[in-house]
């Protein structure tokens, strides 16, 4: 099934590991810390917007973590913008 979207693919983050399809689990672990870098801040962020299977892993890992209740109204902002 082949899907015509205008919008790009993710770029390549430089110095980091190839994620195909996913955000890897330690930036998962980072942003649900809040120590995610901002030089990949807005790439992951970007992911997050089109990709619920990430929301949700980041959202599991922010329930082992101290600033779950930060994540709340990003996963709104999220739900709002995936439907
Ligand atoms: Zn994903």
């Amino acid at each position: 099934m082949t899907e015509l979207s205008s919008s790009a693919p993710p770029r390549p983050v430089p110095g980091l590991p190839e994620a195909p399809g996913h955000l890897p689990e330690h930036w998962v672990a980072a942003y649900a810390r809040g120590e995610l870098s901002h030089d990949v801040l807005g790439h992951a962020e970007a992911h997050l917007e089109r990709c619920r299977a990430c929301v949700d892993a980041v959202d599991q890992a922010v329930r082992g973590g101290p600033h779950g209740p930060r994540l709340d109204a990003l996963r709104e902002a999220l739900a709002n913008r995936i439907g």
